[in-house]
């Protein structure tokens, strides 16, 4: 009990004891010895209110301090009376509720760190509640589908952010779900109010004990990133295909030369029997019309077939365009990941940093990179007594050319012969080798404006490296 003023006129042995006090200690004292400073304000709010509302029942939780210094959490019901000689005083009855506000605290923080956790990892969860077709949930998810924070969510709402290429197929796997009551896994896109595409993979799990209504719950993961990053890898493993294609084309030559030389054969004859045909006394023009039809067709057939390697070489016309060198070495050591693990080759990277851009179609000028890296990969092959180790430098030159380098400890460049014929067409060392690789490397170069060339390493191994001019501000690809 306190009055208008504050002070304890009457307290409980239990009251008292909760606080760690005596009856006598309490009486008389300011009610704010129980409180700690923060509340000091609170306390005497809650008192006020009591007394400017007389009779009236209020409650409050607030914290309060023992007389050793912990602390504890109370609910207190109050109300203000007035004696029978018209003073007021408040009567205040006091629970202890540290448990409930300790596993509130406790909760609380458990939450938090899962929505973090579902932030980071970009997976939501989800209940689905198949009686009256909602959905419960997480944070995260909310954010994955792009929804307000709602209790709940209608499938039928839901259902129409899915991309309507894949509404379908999603609605029969949670239909046979549902009938099997079984748990399912699919993976759909979700087409965004501002067009754009999401990628989501989701998992669900049937409840067995669906007191809670709930009769699935699951996770949904935003899989865009890795989505795009496996198209991006799709794309660079096709422009690599396409390099082994180019490659492949020394291989061709042979075929090509003798495929054209067939109809050019049939050419020629079929020429020198038309001749005949026009000497003849009278001249035989049906036949002269007939060998030259032959002509045609022949001349036709050998058209056709050089198309056909254009074709295959010319993955559309070379694209220009200021590049940034780091970037490509970057771009083709992802590339060649595999093949370095295969090879047990360790790759240093010593880029030179912030170098002017150069001027260069980005396919060519990797696969340039791509070349130099295998050759230095298989030079390595029987090297057993040595790190395999390569290293790719990027830098200016004295002339303030760039200079892109890829060292290794290979065989070498053991004769002069071989160091002369390395980048003539179908020189090879290699069983399985075409030749072609320096070769077509050494005139993409040279079509950037650059150089390539080859020297034996003081110790162990070759350095390749080639120069390209800068870009510069203004000119046009
Ligand atoms: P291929 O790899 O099909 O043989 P290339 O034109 O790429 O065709 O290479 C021609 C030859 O140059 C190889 O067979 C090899 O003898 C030699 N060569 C290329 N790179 C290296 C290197 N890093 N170290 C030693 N020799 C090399």
């Amino acid at each position: 009990m306190v009055d208008a003023s504050g002070t304890v006129v009457s307290v409980n042995t239990f009251g008292a004891a909760q606080l760690g006090y005596s009856v006598e200690e309490l009486l008389g004292q300011s009610v704010l010895k129980v409180f700690p400073n923060a509340e000091h304000q609170a306390a005497q709010d809650n008192v006020a209110v009591c007394l400017n509302n007389i009779g009236r029942t209020h409650s409050w939780e607030i914290c309060k301090v023992r007389k050793d210094g912990s602390t504890l959490w109370v609910r207190e019901n109050a109300k203000a009376v007035r004696l029978l000689d018209g003073q007021p005083i408040v009567l205040i009855a006091c629970e202890d509720i540290t448990e409930r506000k300790h596993a509130e605290n406790a909760l609380r923080q458990s939450e938090m760190y899962l929505a973090e956790a579902q932030r980071l990892s970009r997976t939501g969860s989800f209940g689905w509640c198949a009686s009256s077709d909602e959905i419960i949930w997480s944070e995260e998810t909310f954010r994955i589908f792009g929804f307000d924070k709602a209790p709940s969510m209608k499938r039928a709402t839901v259902i129409q952010r899915i991309h309507p290429d894949d509404r379908a197929r999603v609605l029969r796997t949670t239909k046979r779900a549902l009938s099997e009551w079984k748990d399912f896994e699919h993976g759909y896109r979700l087409l965004m109010p501002d067009g754009s595409v999401k990628h989501v993979h989701v998992r669900a799990h049937a409840v067995k004990d669906r007191s809670s209504g709930i009769d699935f719950v699951g996770a949904v993961s935003d899989v865009t990133a890795r989505k795009r990053a496996e198209a991006e890898l799709h794309e660079a493993q096709m422009n690599l295909a396409h390099v082994t294609r180019v490659t492949a084309l020394g291989e061709l030559a042979a075929s090509i030369a003798h495929e054209v030389s067939q109809p050019l054969a049939a050419v020629v004859t079929n020429a020198a029997a038309c001749q005949r045909w026009l000497d003849r006394a009278p001249p035989d023009l049906t036949e002269a019309r007939a060998t030259l039809q032959a002509i045609i067709k022949d001349g036709n057939r050998a058209g056709d077939v050089i198309k056909r390697v254009r074709a295959l070489a010319n993955k559309g016309s070379e694209q220009k365009a200021p590049l940034d060198i780091n970037e490509i070495v970057n771009e083709v050591v992802s590339l060649v990941q595999h093949e370095l693990l295969r090879h047990c080759v360790l790759l240093r990277l010593e880029p030179a940093p912030a170098l002017p851009l150069v001027l260069g179609d980005r396919i060519q000028l990797q696969q340039v990179v791509i070349n130099l890296v295998i050759n230095g990969i298989e030079a390595m092959a029987t090297v057993t007594d040595r790190p395999r180790e390569l290293i790719i430098r990027t830098g200016l030159d004295d002339a303030g050319h760039i200079v892109a380098s890829v060292e290794d400890r290979g065989t070498g460049l053991a004769t002069a012969e071989h160091a002369e014929r390395l980048f003539d067409a179908f020189y090879s060392t290699k069983s399985g080798g075409m030749g072609m690789g320096l070769s077509i490397c050494r005139s993409i170069v040279a079509a950037h404006g650059g150089r390539l060339s080859a020297s034996q390493n003081a110790g162990p191994g070759a350095t390749f490296q080639f120069t390209l001019p800068l870009h510069v501000e203004g000119s046009p690809p």
